[in-house]
């Protein structure tokens, strides 16, 4: 079974049919069986002794074999108890890999990672479009534990990651992503680089955490509470978006108040703002709630 060459469709089918399973769509099974792909996510990773990587979303192996054989330690999180078998069969004879069966989403990650070996840790994921925000979510939480992220994203998010302000892509997952990370382009991928072809192309990231962030914020929370607001309703003018948050709570004297003292023109549109202008109304807020 390590034989077996993963990026080959006729391969993997064969590989499939052995274990009578079919790609479950609902799980966003589609197999990378690409070289050249898979050589470039394995570089982005760093793959290589000392290196320890969380990868989720394992699939039938095709990322996990080769980052478990450039010496990296590897802990794949797999959601599909019936890739199990197939999984153990590939990854044989590689003892610097972990399997865990489970949604990664269920996993109190923070203190696996600890109990894992500690240190940073690299995510890479190949991962089903509908779970990217919160798998990115869910890593962002636990960033004292992370050095980056390499995963592959629908074209569409990527734009989202990476976009700048007066652009329609940017907006409040633009903010949350850049303020911890800096964001890459690895690779545009075409969708006929998977079994079965999925309905979009892809592209795969990597989001590199900082030492610190972007911006200098006193009250995070606050701050991602002003940008919600301020793309929640993009086309309103900034004291009017801001005033209209559910989260805020803040009438419209109170939200030109707060833009008065970052010097911020409240007849501005969000997408207008910087991160910085944003976390110079965080922080003015900051003040005027104190
Ligand atoms: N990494 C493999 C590859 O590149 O060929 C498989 C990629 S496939 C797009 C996505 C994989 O993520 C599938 O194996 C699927 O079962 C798994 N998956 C889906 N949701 C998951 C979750 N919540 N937690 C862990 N794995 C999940």
């Amino acid at each position: 079974m390590p034989d077996i060459n993963l990026t080959s469709a006729p391969q993997i089918k064969q590989l499939l049919a052995a274990h009578g399973l079919h790609p479950k769509k609902r799980l966003g099974q589609n197999f990378l069986i690409d070289r050249n792909v898979l050589d470039r996510i394995i570089d982005a990773s760093g793959a290589g002794p000392g290196v320890n990587i969380l990868e989720i979303g394992p699939g039938l192996g095709v990322v996990t074999r080769e980052l478990a054989e450039r010496g990296a330690r590897v802990v794949c999180v797999e959601a599909d108890c019936e890739l199990e078998h197939v999984l153990r069969d590939v990854l044989a004879g590689l003892p610097n890999v972990d399997i865990v069966v489970s949604d990664v989403l269920r996993l109190k990650l923070a203190d696996l990672l600890k109990e894992w070996g500690g240190g940073k840790w690299v995510v890479v994921g190949n991962l089903p479009y509908y779970i990217t925000t919160p798998i990115i979510t869910q890593m962002l939480e636990i960033r004292e534990h992370v050095s980056a992220i390499v995963m592959m994203v629908q074209r569409e998010v990527a734009a989202r990651l990476q976009a700048v302000p007066h652009t329609s892509d940017y907006g409040s997952l633009s903010i949350f992503v850049q303020y911890y990370c800096r964001v890459e382009s690895i690779l545009k991928v075409s969708r006929n680089v998977f079994f079965p072809v999925p309905d979009v192309d892809s592209e795969v990231i990597k989001l590199v955490l900082r030492d610190t962030p972007a911006a200098d914020v006193r009250d995070e929370e606050l701050l991602f509470k002003i940008v919600r607001a301020a793309f929640g309703k993009r086309r309103k003018k900034l004291f009017n978006a801001l005033s209209l948050s559910p989260e805020l709570k803040w009438d419209k004297d109170q939200a030109l108040n707060v833009l008065d003292k970052a010097g911020i023109d409240g007849n501005r549109r969000g997408e207008t703002l910087s991160i910085e202008e944003f976390a110079q109304v965080a922080n003015a807020a900051s003040d005027v709630q104190e």
